[in-house]
């Protein structure tokens, strides 16, 4: 095929493209979505840009409108971007043991999360040692001990006159020696990022073998917590986050900025204080959420299926008064290619029988795109009016598709026989069981 034939395809098949203008009027209200869903403003401007540089020229699907094309671009983006499926916080061998630190700012959820985590971890056979390394903030270490009680996981401690080093170094000692296999530190945290809490962590890197550094988060905390993430990232490293207080009314823009920005995976959601509140992080859910469009995500479906049963009535017209042409076979093997292949339509259909067979073999979905150049080599006149082909016609149409004459008789063959069969089964598009359809 040559290059240009391949254009009016795409054009032909698409019902435009996204030009500068429909972008940018849909981009702001993007914008306005995530600033308001606190998603940092650099993180914001960044990727807008992305996405308008990308969206800019890219086909309307069939059934959307070029602002509801733009949001569908910019929710896909937005999932893609925060990692695309779930990851789990990565754990040495059972006969080993793993050493997780978590860090953050005071009460942004890290005694109560080391809980969850246990509990987690307890469920899936491992045996997990709670260490109490924070000897400063008062009953930080009776917290965790109710906490770990809760979760019947053993809590190490050792009184608040130790340095958390010491306390680290002599926890993973009593975990050799009972068959622990994961040791959990539960840091101390600052109001503030501050130089103290940061060395102390370092510190503890550096003389105790820590597998996993995971930062926790209040979601609540909006534009900061990317700051925060980023500061931590930089200073001591960490291998991943999790986000607090998803149960709160926040959409949750933290999540975006800080995988955008230091580039480490959400692990989980911390869901309301209960310790069983700890959920897996899926950014496709959180891309929704972020965005707050869930009007106008339903209407892109809705809109998407109507126009679908607008066009398999308006075929339907076309079969009966039988001025079904080429341009509506073409249409319908577009639209069914749209829909998610062959098989799924003729399921749809009722009372096919093992005709759905014959048609499924008639319509090749690998043969489309020969079908496609032989219709278009057609004049607008032999694509109406199929009757109008002759064998000279049919020779110029080959040349002109880069096909064998014999392809194009069995295409206008298997056309003839699928114009046949619609006429046979009236109601059938648009029918009563039939959401769409159409060929
Ligand atoms: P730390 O200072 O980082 O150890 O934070 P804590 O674990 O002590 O938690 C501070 C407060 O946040 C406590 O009242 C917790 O119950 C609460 N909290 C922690 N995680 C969540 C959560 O996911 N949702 C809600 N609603 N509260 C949480
Ligand atoms: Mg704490």
């Amino acid at each position: 095929l040559t290059e240009k034939l391949q254009n009016v395809f795409k054009n032909l098949r698409s019902k435009g493209r996204l030009t500068e203008a429909d972008v940018k009027v849909a981009l702001k209200e993007v914008k306005m979505a995530l600033l308001e869903a606190d998603v940092s403003f650099k993180v914001v401007k960044q990727f807008i840009k992305a996405v308008q540089e990308r969206a800019i020229g890219q086909d309307v699907m069939n059934g959307l409108n070029p602002g509801q094309m733009v949001i569908k671009i910019v929710n896909d983006e937005l999932v893609s971007l925060m990692g695309s499926e779930t990851t789990e916080i990565a754990l040495r061998p059972a006969g080993e043991i793993t050493v997780i630190m978590m860090a953050g700012l005071q009460g942004a959820g890290k005694t109560t999360t080391t809980a969850k985590i246990a509990g987690k971890l307890k469920a899936k056979g491992r045996k997990p040692l709670l260490v109490a390394c924070d000897v400063y903030r008062p009953a930080a270490i009776t917290q965790l001990q109710i906490n770990g009680e809760k979760q019947g996981v053993e809590v190490f401690a050792m009184g608040d006159k130790q340095n958390p080093v010491n306390i680290a170094k002599a926890a993973i000692e009593h975990a050799k020696n009972q068959n622990f296999n994961v040791v959990i530190l539960d840091t101390a945290g600052r109001l503030h990022v501050d130089e103290d809490m940061m060395q102390e962590l370092i510190q503890i890197k550096e003389e105790v073998q820590v597998d996993q550094t995971i930062l926790v988060v209040d979601a609540m905390t909006g534009q900061d917590a990317v700051n925060v993430a980023e500061s931590f990232n930089q200073k001591v490293g960490i291998d991943g986050v999790i986000l607090t207080k998803m149960d709160g009314d926040t959409r949750g823009g933290a999540a975006l900025s800080i995988k955008a920005i230091s580039g480490k995976p959400i692990l989980y959601v911390g869901m309301g204080e209960k310790l069983s509140d700890l959920e897996q992080f899926y950014p496709d859910r959180m891309a929704s959420r972020i965005l707050g469009m869930g009007d106008v995500m339903s209407l892109i479906e809705k809109a998407q299926q109507s126009i679908d049963e607008d066009k398999a009535r308006e075929m339907e017209q076309k079969i009966k008064k039988a001025t079904f042409g080429f341009d509506d076979y073409l249409e319908s093997m577009n639209q069914m290619k749209n829909m998610g292949g062959i098989s799924s339509v003729l399921n749809m259909l009722p009372g096919l029988g093992n005709k759905a067979k014959d048609i499924e073999g008639m319509i090749d979905e690998k043969d489309m795109a020969r079908k496609e150049a032989i219709i278009l080599s057609m004049t607008p006149k032999e694509r109406a009016n199929p009757d109008l082909l002759n064998p000279s016609r049919k020779k110029r149409i080959a040349q002109g598709a880069g096909v064998d004459i014999a392809e194009v008789n069995r295409m206008v063959k298997q056309f003839d026989q699928t114009r046949k069969m619609m006429k046979q089964m009236p109601g059938m598009l648009g029918g009563k069981s039939g959401k769409r359809g159409g060929f």
